[in-house]
């Protein structure tokens, strides 16, 4: 696998549980759905995440197992994951514009020998819009057409044709230099076929669980308690929904849309132990995949994050990790439990792999959570 690369199906990346292969957020059929989660139970461990930015991860798959994943994985799941489209593409009522055809036209004629990585967002608006995702090309639906950004910058506004053009020619600049910031003179070339335009006002991202309108019917989002779906309750999900589609959505959310039940749907989901309300105390914690899944782990994290979870104050995240290594949680948090040969070690305000603040016994870890929380209070 080429460094940075995102990991898939035919280039999967090694975790602690087997190999995890990623495929890109797309709106497909409940049957899809299902036939990924059986995919996940007969070539890796039965267990998937939905990622902070939608994309599905099949893991705890195993060299030999890779051909059986890719023939279950239906075929028409895209593979590619550079161009995005807001989750409710073509959906929202209050869209600006259908992201779709550009989105389309764009991902078909993209240079060969992109940088791993790069991404391009095209995003209608509405209510899920995109304006709080990173991307390195971004084009932004308005009355007038298409703004598009590259990096930090904003380059001018044009009609569809205008956009694409623009946005090909940055592409082609950055499989050129080998860059996702091509180089300023790629950027004044690009403008050139834009109209200065004023910058959008910055935007945070929408939250994506709960239901919203769609033009023909609603969508109901669900979490997944610590970004993690067995595939045995994407099964049961799918085939209760009714749903038209299913999708992945910013937030570590799997979106149904078109509905016929939303009320019998989430109560469906609350039994399955997804998450339904956003004050669930369960969306503050991460935990990786743990024990007995993961054979790096020192500790079961999941059934610890659900123990811990009633204990952190909203605005706060517990980071629950089974080694150093620290996959579920790359960053900093507020507390982090990790599990160490010496036993379950406690960090403030840092990552898995940074030095212990001290070492706890399991059962002394909730009056210690306490403390610390009630502390920030
Ligand atoms: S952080 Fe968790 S999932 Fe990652 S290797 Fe360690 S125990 Fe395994």
């Amino acid at each position: 696998m080429r460094r940075g690369a995102c990991p898939s199906l035919a280039a999967p990346m090694q975790t602690g549980d087997g190999l995890l292969a990623r495929l890109p957020p797309a709106t497909m059929p409940p049957a899809d759905w299902v036939a990924l989660a059986r995919a996940a139970q007969q070539a890796g461990n039965g267990l998937l995440d939905i990622t902070a930015r939608g994309s599905v991860q099949i893991r705890g798959l195993r060299a030999e197992t890779l051909d059986l994943a890719e023939s279950l994985v239906p075929s028409d799941w895209p593979r590619g994951a550079l161009v995005m489209t807001s989750p409710l593409a073509g959906d929202a009522p209050d869209e600006v514009a259908d992201p779709r055809p550009l989105a389309r036209r764009i991902a078909a004629a993209a240079p060969l020998g992109l940088p791993p990585k790069a991404t391009v967002l095209v995003d209608g608006g509405g209510a899920l819009h995109l304006a709080g995702e990173a991307a390195d090309l971004r084009l932004v639906a308005q009355p007038e057409g298409w703004l598009l950004g590259c990096g930090a910058a904003w380059l001018g506004l044009g009609d569809a044709e205008a956009a694409l053009a623009a946005a090909l020619l940055l592409l082609e600049a950055m499989a050129r230099e080998d860059t996702r910031a091509p180089s300023a003179v790629a950027r004044a070339a690009a403008a050139r076929h834009l109209s200065p335009a004023p910058a959008p006002p910055a935007g945070t991202a929408p939250e994506a669980l709960g239901l919203h309108a769609l033009r023909d019917g609603l969508a109901l989002g669900v979490g997944l308690p610590f970004g993690r779906l067995e595939a045995a309750t994407l099964i049961a999900f799918a085939e209760a929904s009714g749903a038209r589609a299913l999708r992945g959505a910013p937030g570590r959310v799997l979106l149904a849309l078109g509905v016929p039940n939303p009320a019998g749907l989430r109560h469906k989901a609350a039994t399955l132990g997804l998450i339904t309300q956003p004050d669930d105390a369960r969306g503050r914690v991460a935990a990786c995949t743990g024990a007995p899944a993961c054979a790096s782990a020192l500790l079961d994290t999941r059934a610890l994050a659900a123990m811990l979870a009633p204990l952190v104050p909203p605005g706060a995240l517990l980071h629950v990790s089974g080694c150093a290594k620290g996959c579920a949680h790359p960053r900093p948090a507020r507390l982090t439990l990790v599990g160490t040969p010496q036993g379950l070690g406690l960090i403030r305000r840092g990552r898995a792999g940074d030095t212990v603040a001290q070492h706890l016994h399991t059962q002394e870890a909730r009056a210690s959570l306490a403390r610390e929380f009630a502390a920030d209070a």
